[in-house]
């Protein structure tokens, strides 16, 4: 049976989005908890942007120095060659490449620059370019999917598979579609097309965990694998897009879903941290009704929910708190030294060494320190355990990653 993998898009789609912003270390942070999270793949980057490019390339060695575990990082561009001949120095081989397939979009945005034709051989030219030219992974987009005239939905899945794209991602761009009506196109383009589908579903209306949960139903009931699309807390364009943590929890915990597999090892625990991690580097709260991580899933107060919650978890809670590492959460301590931008070595060490850290000598620790103070003065916000850690750790990857270039 077809299976569901998440691709999460939390360092492209939601850092894109008006006001929303992550550093360079802050979005590699990311990655490394996907990575231990086990999610499939992270479309991590805009390769074609100058100023990704040593955020790319110190990530890309993090992977292949085996940080990331089997985590893919894969790149976004438009469906135009230039975007993917940029990319390639980067060294990113995993590849989704957008462009526009509904009439709203085609007459409205191309203004008559793109036809339907042009809108295919357009993407069909930059497909079978980065396949030539060594794409490992290729996922095609068709924004605006869920407006796209079925039939021609169809003939654009079926130019993109046999230039050799591995994956269509159906895009419901403005949230439009239903569970319904998202089931049945995602099931027929499977059916008609036999190619795997990804799921890109935003909240305009709030239906992006139904839509996503029913899209990958229709995909694999259309015998193929689904790809779900996430971001971190759901932010993302607009009001956001499918949240991570509530596509995940709703194909483990909700009605029926359980003979859906996903076809790689979640570590749940991992969750909490992830989801804490993104609120603050994004400055953007966890709203106290989040899925699995807002501070009110897991009180009761109401005579009767109390009374009930007392008596058994399982008549107001689905699941229990423990395994998404909630406990493992420890609240911030009042720590009374930290270092950071003006910070001076004497504390440095002091902050390292509560950590179990230590360092050769002097001029090591100097070293690390300089790296702290750029890094503090490049994500303007106290700098976490664990993000310290990682300075520690790959001093030569964070050194790039501060350094950006035109
Ligand atoms: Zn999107």
């Amino acid at each position: 049976m077809a299976k569901i993998y998440f691709i999460d898009v939390t360092n492209r789609d939601a850092v894109q989005a008006s006001r929303i912003i992550m550093a360079k270390l802050q979005k590699t942070m990311l990655n490394l908890y996907l990575a231990e999270m086990g999610i499939h793949q992270s479309e991590f980057a805009f390769p074609y942007v100058k100023h990704e490019r040593n955020y790319i390339k110190a990530n890309l060695e993090l992977k292949e120095q085996g940080s990331m575990g089997s985590l893919i990082l894969e790149g976004w561009c438009r469906a135009i060659v230039g975007d993917v001949a940029e990319s390639l120095p980067t060294g990113v081989r995993d590849f989704n490449l957008s462009i526009s397939t509904s009439d709203q979009m085609i007459i409205h945005k191309f203004r008559g620059k793109l036809n339907r034709e042009k809108v295919i051989a357009e993407m069909v030219e930059a497909t079978s370019y980065a396949k030539k030219e060594g794409a490992k992974t290729l996922g095609v987009n068709a924004e605006d999917a869920s407006r796209t005239d079925m039939g021609y939905l169809i003939e654009f899945a079926q130019a993109a598979k046999g230039a050799g794209a591995d994956r269509i991602r159906y895009c419901d761009t403005v949230g439009y579609d239903t569970p319904m009506s998202i089931y049945e196109r995602v099931k027929t383009l499977g059916e008609r097309v036999r190619i795997p589908v990804e799921l890109h579903c935003h909240n305009d209306l709030g239906l992006a965990v139904a839509n996503s949960i029913a899209g990958a139903k229709g995909a694999i009931d259309g015998g193929v694998d689904a790809y779900i699309n996430t971001s971190v807390n759901g932010v993302g364009e607009r009001a956001g897009q499918a949240d991570l943590l509530g596509c995940i929890l709703a194909l483990k915990f909700a009605r029926d879903m359980d003979s859906y597999q996903i076809g790689h090892r979640i570590n749940l625990e991992v969750a909490a941290k992830l989801a804490k991690y993104v609120s603050y580097a994004f400055g953007i709260p966890i709203p106290i009704n989040q899925p699995g991580v807002g501070a009110n899933v897991f009180a009761h107060e109401a005579g009767i929910h109390a009374d009930g919650a007392l008596k058994d978890r399982r008549n107001y809670e689905l699941f229990d708190h423990e395994i998404l590492g909630l406990d493992a959460e420890e609240p911030v301590p009042p720590r009374v030294i930290t270092t950071g931008e003006f910070g001076g070595l004497a504390g440095f060490k002091h902050v390292y060494e509560k950590m179990g850290i230590t360092f050769a000598d002097n001029t090591e620790a100097q070293r690390i320190l300089e790296l702290v103070q750029v890094a503090n003065a490049h994500t303007q916000k106290p700098l976490t355990d664990d993000e310290l850690r990682f300075i520690a750790n790959y001093p030569e990857q964070a050194t790039k990653i501060f350094t950006l270039t035109l």
